[in-house]
Protein backbone atom coordinates (compact mmCIF):
# COMPACT_ATOMS: atom_id res chain seq x y z
CA UNK A 1 0.00 0.00 0.00
CA UNK A 2 2.45 2.69 0.68
CA UNK A 3 1.95 5.76 2.32
CA UNK A 4 1.01 9.05 0.53
CA UNK A 5 3.94 10.56 -1.08
CA UNK A 6 3.46 13.45 1.25
CA UNK A 7 4.11 11.74 4.10
CA UNK A 8 7.07 9.92 3.14
CA UNK A 9 9.77 10.13 6.09
CA UNK A 10 13.23 10.60 6.07
CA UNK A 11 15.63 9.93 9.39
CA UNK A 12 19.46 10.45 9.14
CA UNK A 13 21.43 9.26 11.95
CA UNK A 14 24.22 11.01 13.28
CA UNK A 15 26.51 8.29 15.24
CA UNK A 16 27.29 9.28 18.70
CA UNK A 17 26.87 13.00 17.41
CA UNK A 18 26.85 14.31 21.45
CA UNK A 19 23.83 16.58 22.38
CA UNK A 20 25.99 19.20 23.98
CA UNK A 21 28.33 19.92 21.30
CA UNK A 22 25.00 20.01 18.91
CA UNK A 23 23.12 22.56 20.84
CA UNK A 24 26.32 24.94 21.10
CA UNK A 25 27.15 24.38 17.46
CA UNK A 26 23.37 25.28 16.87
CA UNK A 27 23.76 28.71 18.90
CA UNK A 28 26.78 29.19 17.09
CA UNK A 29 25.10 28.96 14.28
CA UNK A 30 27.26 26.53 12.93
CA UNK A 31 24.84 24.09 11.46
CA UNK A 32 22.21 26.08 9.14
CA UNK A 33 20.94 22.78 7.65
CA UNK A 34 19.76 21.13 11.12
CA UNK A 35 19.08 24.72 12.42
CA UNK A 36 16.31 24.97 9.25
CA UNK A 37 14.64 22.02 10.58
CA UNK A 38 14.58 22.73 14.30
CA UNK A 39 14.07 26.37 13.97
CA UNK A 40 9.87 25.13 13.15
CA UNK A 41 10.37 22.08 14.96
CA UNK A 42 11.33 20.27 18.01
CA UNK A 43 14.37 19.03 20.09
CA UNK A 44 13.45 16.10 22.03
CA UNK A 45 16.20 14.53 24.54
CA UNK A 46 16.48 10.49 24.21
CA UNK A 47 17.51 8.74 27.61
CA UNK A 48 20.25 6.47 26.92
CA UNK A 49 21.08 3.08 29.07
CA UNK A 50 23.38 3.58 32.00
CA UNK A 51 26.64 2.38 31.87
CA UNK A 52 25.96 0.45 28.69
CA UNK A 53 27.47 1.51 24.67
CA UNK A 54 26.96 1.16 21.44
CA UNK A 55 25.64 -2.25 21.28
CA UNK A 56 23.11 -2.07 23.96
CA UNK A 57 21.91 1.73 22.47
CA UNK A 58 21.25 0.69 18.50
CA UNK A 59 19.81 -2.80 18.92
CA UNK A 60 17.29 -1.40 21.32
CA UNK A 61 16.31 1.67 18.88
CA UNK A 62 16.00 -1.50 15.74
CA UNK A 63 14.23 -4.03 17.84
CA UNK A 64 11.99 -1.62 19.67
CA UNK A 65 13.03 -3.50 23.29
CA UNK A 66 15.19 -2.55 26.51
CA UNK A 67 18.59 -4.64 26.75
CA UNK A 68 16.83 -7.19 29.25
CA UNK A 69 14.82 -8.34 26.19
CA UNK A 70 16.83 -8.46 23.50
CA UNK A 71 20.29 -9.66 25.46
CA UNK A 72 22.89 -7.31 23.44
CA UNK A 73 24.54 -5.43 26.39
CA UNK A 74 28.12 -4.53 24.75
CA UNK A 75 30.20 -6.03 21.40
CA UNK A 76 31.86 -8.66 23.95
CA UNK A 77 30.06 -10.79 26.24
CA UNK A 78 30.50 -14.11 28.24
CA UNK A 79 27.19 -16.41 27.38
CA UNK A 80 25.08 -16.66 30.66
CA UNK A 81 27.49 -20.04 32.24
CA UNK A 82 30.76 -19.06 30.23
CA UNK A 83 33.30 -17.06 31.12
CA UNK A 84 35.02 -16.15 28.42
CA UNK A 85 34.28 -13.41 26.62
CA UNK A 86 33.25 -13.08 22.62
CA UNK A 87 32.43 -10.65 19.88
CA UNK A 88 28.48 -10.67 19.45
CA UNK A 89 27.37 -10.89 16.23
CA UNK A 90 24.09 -9.07 15.03
CA UNK A 91 21.65 -12.18 15.49
CA UNK A 92 22.98 -12.95 18.71
CA UNK A 93 22.08 -14.38 21.12
CA UNK A 94 18.23 -14.07 20.49
CA UNK A 95 15.92 -13.82 17.65
CA UNK A 96 14.39 -10.13 17.61
CA UNK A 97 13.72 -8.13 14.17
CA UNK A 98 14.36 -4.65 13.40
CA UNK A 99 10.32 -2.96 13.41
CA UNK A 100 11.45 -2.09 9.62
CA UNK A 101 10.35 -4.97 8.79
CA UNK A 102 7.41 -5.24 10.92
CA UNK A 103 6.64 -1.77 8.82
CA UNK A 104 7.29 -3.50 5.47
CA UNK A 105 4.87 -6.24 6.70
CA UNK A 106 2.50 -3.86 7.15
CA UNK A 107 2.79 -2.36 3.55
CA UNK A 108 5.60 0.67 4.51
CA UNK A 109 8.56 0.44 2.30
CA UNK A 110 11.84 1.60 3.92
CA UNK A 111 15.44 1.64 2.65
CA UNK A 112 17.36 1.48 5.65
CA UNK A 113 21.59 2.18 5.31
CA UNK A 114 23.91 1.07 7.38
CA UNK A 115 22.05 0.95 10.59
CA UNK A 116 24.98 -0.76 13.02
CA UNK A 117 24.30 -3.41 15.19
CA UNK A 118 21.42 -4.77 14.24
CA UNK A 119 19.56 -7.75 13.44
CA UNK A 120 19.40 -8.27 9.38
CA UNK A 121 16.23 -9.83 8.37
CA UNK A 122 16.02 -9.56 4.89
CA UNK A 123 13.11 -8.13 3.77
CA UNK A 124 11.35 -8.04 0.17
CA UNK A 125 9.77 -4.69 1.44
CA UNK A 126 13.16 -3.42 2.76
CA UNK A 127 16.26 -2.49 0.69
CA UNK A 128 18.47 -2.82 3.17
CA UNK A 129 22.77 -2.69 3.75
CA UNK A 130 24.38 -3.73 6.69
CA UNK A 131 28.26 -3.25 7.97
CA UNK A 132 28.71 -1.10 5.00
CA UNK A 133 30.89 1.64 7.11
CA UNK A 134 29.29 2.15 10.67
CA UNK A 135 31.40 2.10 13.56
CA UNK A 136 31.71 -1.58 15.17
CA UNK A 137 31.08 -3.65 12.35
CA UNK A 138 30.17 -6.73 12.59
CA UNK A 139 31.64 -8.17 10.00
CA UNK A 140 34.23 -6.97 7.37
CA UNK A 141 31.62 -7.73 4.70
CA UNK A 142 28.72 -5.49 4.46
CA UNK A 143 25.26 -7.55 3.12
CA UNK A 144 22.64 -6.17 1.13
CA UNK A 145 19.43 -7.18 0.25
CA UNK A 146 19.81 -6.51 -3.36
CA UNK A 147 22.96 -6.64 -5.75
CA UNK A 148 22.14 -3.39 -6.78
CA UNK A 149 22.37 -1.80 -3.45
CA UNK A 150 25.70 -4.03 -2.81
CA UNK A 151 27.62 -2.97 -5.64
CA UNK A 152 26.30 0.99 -5.15
CA UNK A 153 28.35 0.46 -1.19
CA UNK A 154 31.17 -1.35 -2.69
CA UNK A 155 32.17 1.26 -5.29
CA UNK A 156 32.21 3.96 -2.35
CA UNK A 157 33.64 2.33 0.14
CA UNK A 158 37.37 3.83 0.92
CA UNK A 159 39.93 2.42 2.71
CA UNK A 160 37.71 -0.78 2.80
CA UNK A 161 36.78 -2.74 6.34
CA UNK A 162 38.44 0.06 8.19
CA UNK A 163 39.75 -0.77 11.71
CA UNK A 164 41.51 2.69 12.41
CA UNK A 165 38.92 3.54 14.53
CA UNK A 166 39.52 1.34 16.83
CA UNK A 167 43.90 2.27 17.54
CA UNK A 168 44.92 5.34 19.39
CA UNK A 169 46.57 7.62 16.94
CA UNK A 170 49.65 9.11 17.97
CA UNK A 171 51.73 12.40 16.64
CA UNK A 172 49.84 15.09 14.30
CA UNK A 173 51.00 13.43 11.54
CA UNK A 174 48.81 10.00 12.25
CA UNK A 175 46.04 11.95 13.18
CA UNK A 176 45.27 14.02 10.47
CA UNK A 177 45.76 11.06 8.11
CA UNK A 178 42.99 9.09 10.61
CA UNK A 179 40.35 12.57 10.52
CA UNK A 180 41.03 12.30 6.56
CA UNK A 181 40.33 9.06 6.73
CA UNK A 182 37.51 8.92 8.16
CA UNK A 183 35.99 12.34 5.82
CA UNK A 184 36.54 10.28 3.25
CA UNK A 185 34.65 7.91 3.80
CA UNK A 186 31.73 9.72 5.45
CA UNK A 187 31.67 12.00 1.93
CA UNK A 188 31.42 8.78 -0.05
CA UNK A 189 28.52 7.29 2.11
CA UNK A 190 27.32 10.65 2.04
CA UNK A 191 26.86 10.21 -2.20
CA UNK A 192 26.20 7.02 -2.13
CA UNK A 193 23.24 7.62 -0.18
CA UNK A 194 22.39 10.98 -1.92
CA UNK A 195 22.04 8.82 -4.94
CA UNK A 196 20.41 5.83 -3.69
CA UNK A 197 17.61 7.93 -2.20
CA UNK A 198 17.56 9.96 -5.27
CA UNK A 199 16.78 7.19 -7.45
CA UNK A 200 14.67 5.19 -5.45
CA UNK A 201 10.86 5.60 -3.78
CA UNK A 202 10.63 4.57 0.07
CA UNK A 203 8.33 5.50 2.51
CA UNK A 204 10.86 5.08 4.97
CA UNK A 205 14.95 6.87 4.20
CA UNK A 206 16.60 5.97 7.15
CA UNK A 207 20.38 6.07 7.00
CA UNK A 208 23.22 6.50 9.73
CA UNK A 209 26.57 7.99 9.20
CA UNK A 210 28.87 6.62 12.08
CA UNK A 211 31.80 9.21 10.98
CA UNK A 212 31.35 11.30 14.63
CA UNK A 213 31.49 8.23 16.40
CA UNK A 214 34.38 7.05 15.18
CA UNK A 215 36.34 10.56 15.83
CA UNK A 216 34.86 11.28 19.00
CA UNK A 217 36.40 8.33 20.45
CA UNK A 218 39.45 9.64 19.83
CA UNK A 219 38.91 13.48 19.76
CA UNK A 220 37.41 14.80 21.91
CA UNK A 221 35.62 17.61 21.74
CA UNK A 222 35.46 21.13 23.63
CA UNK A 223 39.03 20.96 24.35
CA UNK A 224 41.75 23.95 22.95
CA UNK A 225 42.96 23.40 19.76
CA UNK A 226 41.58 21.47 16.31
CA UNK A 227 38.26 19.91 16.67
CA UNK A 228 37.75 17.26 13.61
CA UNK A 229 34.80 15.96 15.70
CA UNK A 230 33.19 19.75 15.22
CA UNK A 231 34.22 19.55 11.69
CA UNK A 232 32.85 16.93 11.16
CA UNK A 233 29.30 17.76 12.12
CA UNK A 234 29.48 20.90 9.69
CA UNK A 235 30.18 18.67 6.85
CA UNK A 236 27.05 15.99 8.08
CA UNK A 237 25.06 19.27 8.25
CA UNK A 238 25.77 20.30 4.53
CA UNK A 239 25.30 16.45 3.42
CA UNK A 240 22.06 16.70 5.18
CA UNK A 241 21.55 19.52 2.91
CA UNK A 242 21.85 17.55 -0.03
CA UNK A 243 20.71 14.41 1.07
CA UNK A 244 16.78 16.05 1.91
CA UNK A 245 17.17 17.96 -1.60
CA UNK A 246 17.81 14.52 -3.17
CA UNK A 247 14.86 12.82 -1.17
CA UNK A 248 12.59 15.44 -2.35
CA UNK A 249 9.90 15.27 0.10
CA UNK A 250 8.67 17.82 2.92
CA UNK A 251 11.44 19.03 4.69
CA UNK A 252 9.06 19.08 8.04
CA UNK A 253 9.14 15.26 7.30
CA UNK A 254 12.59 14.83 8.42
CA UNK A 255 13.67 13.37 11.96
CA UNK A 256 17.97 13.82 12.68
CA UNK A 257 19.07 11.87 15.79
CA UNK A 258 21.79 10.68 17.77
CA UNK A 259 21.21 7.57 20.02
CA UNK A 260 24.34 7.84 21.89
CA UNK A 261 26.56 11.18 23.79
CA UNK A 262 30.01 11.38 23.84
CA UNK A 263 30.98 12.73 27.54
CA UNK A 264 34.61 11.58 27.59
CA UNK A 265 35.10 9.33 30.80
CA UNK A 266 37.63 6.84 31.93
CA UNK A 267 37.98 3.49 30.89
CA UNK A 268 36.95 1.93 34.12
CA UNK A 269 38.86 -1.54 32.88
CA UNK A 270 41.73 -1.53 35.17
CA UNK A 271 40.12 -0.21 37.90
CA UNK A 272 37.63 -2.64 37.72
CA UNK A 273 40.28 -6.16 38.08
CA UNK A 274 42.04 -4.50 41.27
CA UNK A 275 38.55 -3.64 42.77
CA UNK A 276 36.52 -6.88 42.18
CA UNK A 277 40.07 -8.78 43.15
CA UNK A 278 39.53 -6.92 46.58
CA UNK A 279 35.75 -7.66 46.69
CA UNK A 280 36.73 -11.49 46.14
CA UNK A 281 39.77 -11.63 48.59
CA UNK A 282 37.51 -9.76 51.46
CA UNK A 283 34.21 -11.78 50.89
CA UNK A 284 36.38 -15.30 51.12
CA UNK A 285 37.97 -13.60 54.35
CA UNK A 286 34.84 -13.92 55.37
CA UNK A 287 32.94 -16.78 53.94
CA UNK A 288 35.73 -19.24 53.75
CA UNK A 289 33.53 -22.22 53.25
CA UNK A 290 32.68 -20.99 49.62
CA UNK A 291 36.14 -20.66 49.46
CA UNK A 292 36.65 -24.83 50.38
CA UNK A 293 34.16 -25.97 48.29
CA UNK A 294 35.95 -23.66 45.18
CA UNK A 295 39.26 -25.53 46.36
CA UNK A 296 37.26 -29.08 46.23
CA UNK A 297 35.74 -28.04 42.91
CA UNK A 298 38.80 -26.99 40.95
CA UNK A 299 40.22 -29.97 42.46
CA UNK A 300 38.18 -32.67 40.96
CA UNK A 301 38.36 -30.51 37.67
CA UNK A 302 42.40 -31.01 37.84
CA UNK A 303 41.66 -34.72 38.74
CA UNK A 304 39.46 -35.17 35.68
CA UNK A 305 42.07 -33.27 33.70
CA UNK A 306 39.53 -30.70 32.69
CA UNK A 307 41.17 -27.19 32.16
CA UNK A 308 38.81 -24.27 31.71
CA UNK A 309 38.79 -20.38 32.41
CA UNK A 310 38.66 -18.93 35.84
CA UNK A 311 39.73 -21.92 37.84
CA UNK A 312 39.64 -19.81 41.34
CA UNK A 313 37.51 -19.46 44.10
CA UNK A 314 36.05 -16.27 42.26
CA UNK A 315 32.48 -15.46 43.96
CA UNK A 316 32.74 -11.94 41.52
CA UNK A 317 34.07 -12.19 38.09
CA UNK A 318 34.63 -8.93 36.41
CA UNK A 319 33.17 -8.44 32.86
CA UNK A 320 35.58 -6.45 30.74
CA UNK A 321 33.55 -3.55 29.20
CA UNK A 322 35.40 -0.94 26.98
CA UNK A 323 32.48 1.68 28.90
CA UNK A 324 33.04 3.90 31.97
CA UNK A 325 31.39 1.41 34.08
CA UNK A 326 31.89 -1.59 36.11
CA UNK A 327 30.69 -5.37 35.45
CA UNK A 328 30.21 -7.72 37.81
CA UNK A 329 28.73 -11.02 37.86
CA UNK A 330 28.10 -13.46 40.06
CA UNK A 331 29.72 -16.66 39.99
CA UNK A 332 26.31 -18.89 40.56
CA UNK A 333 25.78 -22.27 41.52
CA UNK A 334 23.33 -23.77 38.39
CA UNK A 335 24.17 -20.52 36.37
CA UNK A 336 27.59 -20.70 35.60
CA UNK A 337 29.82 -23.29 35.02
CA UNK A 338 31.99 -23.15 37.38
CA UNK A 339 29.45 -21.41 40.01
CA UNK A 340 30.90 -21.71 43.61
CA UNK A 341 27.61 -19.26 45.64
CA UNK A 342 24.54 -21.63 46.07
CA UNK A 343 22.07 -19.80 44.69
CA UNK A 344 19.89 -19.49 47.88
CA UNK A 345 22.41 -16.35 48.50
CA UNK A 346 22.22 -14.66 45.66
CA UNK A 347 19.97 -11.92 46.79
CA UNK A 348 22.44 -11.22 50.61
CA UNK A 349 25.69 -11.30 48.23
CA UNK A 350 23.96 -8.96 45.61
CA UNK A 351 23.23 -6.51 48.70
CA UNK A 352 26.52 -6.78 50.03
CA UNK A 353 28.19 -6.31 47.11
CA UNK A 354 26.23 -2.98 46.06
CA UNK A 355 26.85 -1.49 49.57
CA UNK A 356 30.53 -2.06 48.74
CA UNK A 357 30.57 -0.56 45.32
CA UNK A 358 28.50 2.53 47.12
CA UNK A 359 31.63 2.83 49.51
CA UNK A 360 34.39 3.16 47.24
CA UNK A 361 35.86 6.08 47.15
CA UNK A 362 38.86 8.24 45.54
CA UNK A 363 41.51 10.54 47.31
CA UNK A 364 39.27 13.55 47.98
CA UNK A 365 37.13 10.91 49.84
CA UNK A 366 34.06 11.45 47.31
CA UNK A 367 32.36 8.22 45.89
CA UNK A 368 33.78 7.11 42.44
CA UNK A 369 30.86 5.88 41.11
CA UNK A 370 27.65 7.59 40.00
CA UNK A 371 25.75 5.00 40.14
CA UNK A 372 25.27 1.14 40.67
CA UNK A 373 22.47 -0.79 38.99
CA UNK A 374 21.16 -4.59 39.86
CA UNK A 375 20.81 -5.65 36.24
CA UNK A 376 17.54 -7.23 37.25
CA UNK A 377 15.94 -3.58 38.44
CA UNK A 378 17.62 -1.68 35.32
CA UNK A 379 17.45 -4.00 32.67
CA UNK A 380 14.64 -5.75 33.18
CA UNK A 381 13.34 -9.13 30.80
CA UNK A 382 15.04 -12.38 30.16
CA UNK A 383 18.23 -11.74 29.65
CA UNK A 384 19.15 -9.33 32.41
CA UNK A 385 22.15 -11.04 33.71
CA UNK A 386 23.75 -11.66 29.92
CA UNK A 387 25.63 -9.30 30.91
CA UNK A 388 26.05 -9.18 34.38
CA UNK A 389 24.63 -8.80 37.85
CA UNK A 390 25.60 -5.38 38.34
CA UNK A 391 26.74 -2.55 36.50
CA UNK A 392 28.57 -0.09 38.28
CA UNK A 393 28.60 3.51 36.41
CA UNK A 394 32.04 5.49 37.46
CA UNK A 395 31.75 9.36 37.90
CA UNK A 396 32.71 11.39 34.87
CA UNK A 397 36.74 12.08 35.05
CA UNK A 398 37.23 10.35 37.87
CA UNK A 399 40.83 9.84 39.59
CA UNK A 400 42.93 6.91 39.29
CA UNK A 401 43.37 6.29 42.84
CA UNK A 402 40.35 4.17 44.39
CA UNK A 403 39.84 3.29 48.19
CA UNK A 404 37.31 0.94 49.79
CA UNK A 405 36.55 0.40 53.27
CA UNK A 406 38.01 -3.04 52.46
CA UNK A 407 41.84 -2.35 51.51
CA UNK A 408 43.18 0.28 49.05
CA UNK A 409 43.42 -0.84 45.80
CA UNK A 410 45.20 1.66 43.32
CA UNK A 411 44.51 0.53 40.25
CA UNK A 412 46.35 2.11 37.26
CA UNK A 413 45.49 5.63 36.06
CA UNK A 414 42.25 5.79 34.45
CA UNK A 415 42.85 6.39 30.67
CA UNK A 416 40.41 9.25 29.77
CA UNK A 417 39.31 9.38 26.08
CA UNK A 418 39.88 5.89 25.67
CA UNK A 419 35.86 5.32 26.64
CA UNK A 420 33.07 7.24 26.72
CA UNK A 421 29.67 7.41 28.71
CA UNK A 422 27.25 7.28 25.83
CA UNK A 423 24.46 7.40 28.13
CA UNK A 424 24.04 11.43 28.22
CA UNK A 425 23.88 13.48 25.09
CA UNK A 426 20.94 11.43 22.68
CA UNK A 427 18.84 13.53 21.04
CA UNK A 428 16.50 13.46 18.19
CA UNK A 429 15.50 16.98 15.90
CA UNK A 430 12.38 16.60 13.92
CA UNK A 431 10.69 18.89 11.37
CA UNK A 432 7.73 21.21 11.87
CA UNK A 433 5.40 17.77 10.76
CA UNK A 434 6.71 15.22 12.86
CA UNK A 435 5.35 16.32 16.77
CA UNK A 436 6.90 13.86 19.70
CA UNK A 437 4.56 11.99 21.58
CA UNK A 438 6.67 13.04 24.45
CA UNK A 439 9.25 15.36 26.14
CA UNK A 440 11.98 12.96 26.43
CA UNK A 441 12.04 9.46 24.74
CA UNK A 442 13.53 6.48 25.49
CA UNK A 443 15.71 4.58 22.62
CA UNK A 444 13.57 1.38 22.65
CA UNK A 445 10.22 3.72 21.60
CA UNK A 446 11.35 5.43 18.36
CA UNK A 447 10.39 2.43 16.09
CA UNK A 448 6.89 3.23 17.52
CA UNK A 449 6.93 6.85 17.48
CA UNK A 450 8.51 6.73 13.50
CA UNK A 451 6.29 4.20 12.19
CA UNK A 452 3.14 6.46 13.99
CA UNK A 453 4.38 9.32 11.54
CA UNK A 454 4.22 6.97 9.10
CA UNK A 455 0.69 6.04 9.49
CA UNK A 456 0.57 3.01 11.93
CA UNK A 457 0.15 3.03 15.48
CA UNK A 458 2.20 0.57 16.91
CA UNK A 459 5.33 -0.08 14.71
CA UNK A 460 6.14 -3.75 16.52
CA UNK A 461 4.26 -6.92 16.76
CA UNK A 462 5.20 -7.11 20.55
CA UNK A 463 4.31 -3.65 21.16
CA UNK A 464 0.84 -3.97 19.12
CA UNK A 465 -0.39 -6.05 22.12
CA UNK A 466 -0.15 -3.67 24.04
CA UNK A 467 -3.17 -1.84 24.91
CA UNK A 468 -2.30 1.62 23.90
CA UNK A 469 -5.26 3.40 26.11
CA UNK A 470 -2.95 2.48 29.13
CA UNK A 471 0.05 3.76 27.37
CA UNK A 472 -0.85 7.53 27.07
ZN1 LIG B 1 31.09 4.04 21.27
ZN1 LIG C 1 34.56 3.80 13.60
Amino acid sequence: MGVNATERLLAVGWDAADGYLIRRMLTERRLPVLAGILGAGTWTPLDGYGGLGDDAHWTSFSTGTPPGVHGRFHFEQAPVGGYQQTMLRRDEPGPARPWWVDLAERGITASVLDVPKSPYVPHPGVAEIVDWMCHGADSDDPSASSAELHRLCLEHRPHGAFRECYRAQHGDEAIDRHVAAVGERRAAFSEAATTWVRSHDHDLNLAVFSSTHCLGHRYPSGEAGPDPVADELKALDTHLGELIEAWGGDPGRVVVFSLLGMHVAPDAGPATEATVRALNRHWLQRHPTIGWRSAAKILRARARGTRGPVPTADVFTPVKLIAPATAIRLNLEGRERRGILPASQREEVLAWLVDHLHELRDDEGEPVLAEVLCTEDAFPGPHHDALADVVAVWRLRCPGRVHTSITDVEPDSPRPSTAADHRRGGWMVTGAGLVPKAGSMAIDSLGDQFGSWLGVGQASAAASTVDTADTE
